[in-house]
């Protein structure tokens, strides 16, 4: 099999067996295409399944920049569900006996012959969203999730009319109706019964309660004629429904691409492309940039900026004593790692706890040029109850307002700590430094709780992280 090209190993949290395991993105794409879509539907469709899954994991994917698990520390997916449905290689062996090595050349060729595509809008990748039948009309997307996506839009689709799932129907009894939808639908007197309309209606009784006449379906009867034709023992007699079909087209949320549509416009001659653009509304299907996979940020350069330093007491100092200075140093450090690892060329104003003026600060980023300055910071307060993150820039910057938003995003995200916002200022600085200048307040140290975080060095990795994340996010797809 050909799994040189797609060389990404991707990190699962197995939530049997509790462990870690990577596993490489082509052979993943494969057994989630083999979850996801019969694998007796045509090559085409097939392809489009392994674009969808592609643009899922592009997505979702840490070392393209996405969020990973999110319900799992610090891996890409997880195996309980809540990442997605594939089925492992193993698991297929078993499941397709002899047929394994027919099937799973197919889902090879299925990947390989869509290397690297993506269904793209605005150059990001879009949520690929698909479901086995849509029954006549895929859905806008507000109609089931409630916001408007521009490529979740309804298209006519009756290529899925020979789909299983097209129209079916379940029928219930009333108690199970009953039982379900916790309601009494029942109470009807046997010799009483209730108007049907359209199938018994007019109903008319003398003082006994014997029925003189009645319309079934249209058509009038005396009551005589109804006790003789149905062979009941007497007028006086009155009905309740038994059961009800529920009939339903279609099989899913019917948002974007219906499966059974796809393999009937295969069948028509359709390529995988055709078939997503008809589903997907105004989308591209291209190829992913690789060259942001391992180095995101090759090319870049940064300048890292840990505020203050040495003997002088011009740092913020926490109420249990810690120093601004020794947490702003510790976070950039940090960083510097994290950024040289993604690629970037990065310059640091200091790495140890020495003093370092601000005109030389400055005069450092205005020779390296950087494509940006990040000034490391802890804010304080005089009342010990102002906590959160916020970001400074120049004003009229409007790179670094982006690159800001998204550093306060992901600080945010990744600490918990409040957004206060991105903010202009005149900060020496901000204006003197011929590059973008963010200076960033991690958290307030004056606030005893986030005091207390800022000491902790996984919180000093985790805020290195969150800012190292925002900088791959802004140079990927932008
Ligand atoms: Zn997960
Ligand atoms: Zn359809
Ligand atoms: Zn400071």
């Amino acid at each position: 099999m050909d799994d040189r090209k797609e060389t990404i190993y991707i990190k699962i949290y197995d939530h049997l067996t509790k462990q870690m395991i990577m596993k490489s993105m082509a052979e993943l794409m494969k057994e989630m295409i083999a979850a996801q879509m019969p694998i007796s539907f045509e090559m085409e469709a097939l392809k489009a399944q392994a674009i969808m899954v592609r643009t899922f994991l592009v997505r979702k994917i840490k070392v393209f920049g996405g969020n990973g698990c999110g319900k799992y520390n610090n891996v890409d997916l997880c195996t309980d569900g809540h990442c997605g449905q594939w089925i492992s290689k193993a698991l297929l062996q078993d499941l397709w006996g002899s047929d394994f090595y027919i099937n799973w050349n197919k889902l090879d060729q299925a990947v390989r012959e869509t290397e690297d595509k993506i269904i793209t809008i605005n150059n990001k990748p879009i949520e690929p969203k698909f479901h086995a039948t849509c029954g006549g009309a895929t859905e806008n997307s507000e109609n089931v999730e409630g916001n408007k996506i521009l490529y979740l839009r309804k298209v006519l689709c009756d290529y899925c009319r020979n789909s299983p799932y097209w129209k079916q129907s379940v029928e219930m009894t009333l108690e199970e109706i009953e039982e379900k939808l916790n309601v009494r639908m029942s109470d009807v007197s046997p010799t009483g019964g209730p108007w049907i309309e359209g199938m018994i209606e007019n109903i008319c009784r003398d003082e006994a309660g014997r029925i003189v006449e009645l319309k079934i379906g249209g058509k009038t009867f005396q009551g005589t004629e109804v006790m003789k034709l149905l062979g009941l023992d007497s007028t006086r007699f009155g009905w309740k429904p038994i059961a009800f079909k529920f009939e339903t087209g279609g099989k899913g949320h019917g948002l974007g691409l219906c499966q059974y549509g796809a393999n009937a416009m295969a069948l028509e001659g359709k390529d995988a492309e055709e078939i997503l653009n008809y589903y997907f509304t105004g989308i591209q299907v291209k190829q992913f940039e690789k060259r942001s996979i391992n180095k995101p940020l090759s090319g870049k350069i940064i300048v890292l900026d840990p505020g203050h330093g040495g003997n002088n007491s011009e740092d913020n100092v926490g109420p249990m004593g810690t120093r601004e200075k020794d947490i702003n140093l510790a976070i950039s450090l940090k960083l510097a790692e994290l950024l040289r690892e993604a690629g970037a060329e990065v310059y640091e104003t200091r790495t140890e706890d020495v003093y370092v003026p601000l005109s030389k600060r400055a005069a450092i980023a205005n020779s390296v040029r950087p494509n940006f300055f990040l000034s490391i910071h802890q804010n304080a307060f005089a009342n010990p109850n102002i906590s959160g993150s916020e970001i400074y820039h120049y004003r009229g910057d409007r790179d670094g307002e982006a690159l800001g938003t998204l550093i306060l995003k992901e600080l945010s995200n990744r600490l918990g700590t409040a957004e206060r916002g991105v903010k202009i200022a005149d900060f020496y600085l901000l204006r003197e430094a011929r590059t973008t200048v963010l200076q960033i307040e991690v958290a307030f140290i004056t606030n005893p709780e986030e005091e207390m975080k800022l000491r902790d060095r996984k919180f000093q990795e985790d805020a290195a992280e969150a800012i190292a994340r925002a900088l791959v996010k802004y140079y990927t797809y932008e």
